[in-house]
């Protein structure tokens, strides 16, 4: 290959959706960018800082835009950018923001890189806005929306629960089952019983059990439609974020924050 090609600058639309922003000098903000066509991102937005830049209201957390992005070697800079949806709202509740910023944060370690094979980047960007219009328009409890957003992309990330039945007797259901996160399996009440071993585990209930179900095996267009509250949610919750502390073995700043405001005000 030439000289000339390899500095060649490749151009490419596609949608995405700002996970994250951080400023460099006066002008330019780098963004982190879910993207519909080649998943997450670094790019250059040049001048973003500037008031009346074109690029400002694209270079905003959350914004949801058409982008046209320019590569030249391993720089991306945004070329040109239309928003589709700024998720504007958000902004007014401190506590769904908070959220989103977690959702973000866990996004941006889960979500595929260019170039990753088998990954779906597209099904991340719907899941991720989908998420997010449903905390922006109120429409869903925040702690349903944050556990079947944990759940299913961790499934999508190639942490996919085996929840058919349970792993030692094979029986389908029961009424009080348990939850291993770190294996991402199931015991019925008797197996559990049984069990000796020292390992994370959430006692949780015929319904919940459902809900996870639910939450990893159905199409994508229907993993919300369904739903729990009261004991049953705070379960599902329990059990959705302890897959989420064993399966990354992270902790995750904006979630201490979220859970510290979710504290300060109770709804
Ligand atoms: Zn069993």
């Amino acid at each position: 290959m030439g000289k000339s090609q390899m500095e060649a600058k490749i151009q490419t639309a596609t949608d995405g959706v700002v996970l994250k922003s951080r400023d460099i000098g006066a002008a330019t903000r780098v963004l982190s960018v879910l993207t519909g066509k080649s998943g997450l991102i670094d790019v250059f937005a040049n001048g973003a800082r500037r008031p009346k830049s074109r690029l400002a209201a694209v270079a905003q957390p959350f914004a949801y835009s058409d982008f046209v992005i320019s590569r030249r070697k391993d720089v991306c800079t945004v070329e040109a950018g239309e928003i589709k949806h700024t998720f504007y709202a958000l902004r007014e509740d401190i506590r769904r923001l908070s959220l989103a910023f977690y959702l973000s944060e866990l996004t941006g370690f889960l979500a595929p890189r260019p170039g990753e094979s088998g990954a779906n980047p597209g099904e991340y960007l719907r899941l991720f806005l989908n998420s997010l219009y449903l905390l922006e328009t109120g429409t869903r409890e925040e702690a349903f929306v944050r556990a079947v957003y944990e759940l299913r992309i961790l499934a999508m990330s190639g942490y996919m629960p085996d929840l058919v039945a349970c792993v030692s007797c094979g029986v389908f259901d029961g009424a009080r089952p348990v939850f291993y996160p770190g294996n991402g399996i199931f015991l019925c009440e008797d197996c559990a019983a049984a069990e000796n071993a020292d390992r994370p585990a959430v006692h949780i209930s015929g319904a919940v059990l459902s809900a996870m179900r639910h939450v990893i095996y159905s199409d994508f267009e229907k993993i919300f439609s369904f739903r729990l509250s009261g004991e049953a949610l705070g379960l599902f919750g329990r059990a959705c974020e302890a897959y989420v502390t064993e399966r990354t073995e992270r902790a995750f700043k904006s979630l201490d924050f979220y859970k510290s405001v979710e504290k300060s005000i109770e709804v």
